[in-house]
């Protein structure tokens, strides 16, 4: 693979990849030279990666459309965040940051408490009980954010916001909310040529991961249609996958994809009667024969689906055992 590919002019895709960890991932970082330029998206913060990033940037500057000086992430998950810190320090770049982002990623312990710790929330059950639930997820929290390069953005940054442009070699890029996937997810918009850089919201080949504590339907729809109706959108260059070429089709097919799912979520809650499901149950029936790991992963929609009916009040919930487990309200 080589070190970038330009896709139009000013505009470049670099690719990192993580050949470590549980699965396999693949992350596009966007350069759009410029008299600064930006680095959209920052990726992981392993060594190899950033080596590859640098001299992938290195090599985009060579091309004479200007330069790259300044990086910021797309919304406060790792994948996105963890290469800012390193490859500011390597080249001596400017790091962007928006006010809402802030408080996710500054250090490790913020992240922790955003993200990592208390993932699933658990109910009932004694201090202690509670703390020893919390060791395995600890430790496996701390063996993944060391394997996959997981790091705080630490040290100085310049604030930038909803709304500001930026004017790049590419011409014009508006910062627009993209809320939804994440609370603090931003997106580029070049309106002269139909341009989104679109970070997690729409990628090409597969389903946005949603999940707690970040993510939220309602806000994911609204964000999807804005983006549906941008005016003139051609292409969608996203942060995993391949280019979106045919952004309105596809967007349209994840907001059907999403109605289905959440009458599914519907449909099994209603099946469980008086007893009620817990999420688990939900995710067994969906997905029976995937590993631990990946029912995580899974999860996530399951878990925000059923926040999201709560919050309709169609679904209530009661623990039983350290489970919350859910029936519909009207029983
Ligand atoms: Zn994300």
């Amino acid at each position: 693979m080589g070190r970038f590919t330009c896709l139009q002019e000013g505009i470049y895709r670099i690719r990192l990849q993580v050949r470590k960890g549980v699965v396999p991932f693949t992350a596009n970082l966007y350069a759009l030279p410029g008299d600064d330029g930006l680095l959209f998206d920052a990726g992981f913060g392993t060594r190899g990666a950033i080596a590859h990033l640098a001299s992938a940037l290195e090599a985009i500057e060579a091309e004479g459309e200007g330069r790259v000086r300044e990086v910021m992430p797309s919304h406060a998950h790792w994948d996105h965040f963890s290469g800012v810190r390193p490859i500011a320090d390597k080249r001596r770049m400017r790091v962007r940051l928006t006010e809402k982002m802030v408080p996710l990623i500054r250090t490790k312990a913020a992240f922790r408490q955003a993200y990592l710790a208390d993932f699933k929330e658990t109910p009932g059950g004694s201090a202690l009980k509670k703390y020893l639930r919390k060791i395995p997820r600890r430790l496996g929290d701390e063996f993944y954010a060391a394997v996959m390069g997981i790091k705080a953005v630490t040290g100085p940054y310049t604030p930038i916001s909803v709304g500001d442009c930026l004017s790049l070699a590419s011409g014009r890029w508006e910062v627009l909310a993209g809320p939804g996937h994440c609370d603090v997810h931003v997106i580029l918009w070049n309106k002269e040529r139909g341009v989104l850089l679109g970070g997690d919201n729409v990628l090409a080949d597969i389903t946005t991961w949603l999940g707690p504590p970040r993510s939220d339907i309602d806000a994911y729809e609204s964000t999807l249609k804005m983006i549906r109706d941008l005016p003139g959108l051609k292409v969608i260059y996203p942060a995993h996958g391949g280019p979106v070429e045919d952004p309105i089709r596809r967007v349209t097919d994840i907001l059907a994809h999403r109605k289905k799912r959440m009458d599914e979520i519907r449909m099994e809650v209603f099946r469980a009667g008086r007893r009620g499901v817990s999420a688990e149950g939900i995710v067994s029936r969906y997905y029976p024969k995937i590993n631990a790991f990946r029912k995580g992963v899974a999860r996530g929609w399951i878990d925000t689906t059923l926040v999201y009916l709560m919050r309709e009040g169609t679904l209530r919930r009661y623990a039983e055992n350290g489970v919350w487990r859910y029936q519909m309200k009207d029983l």
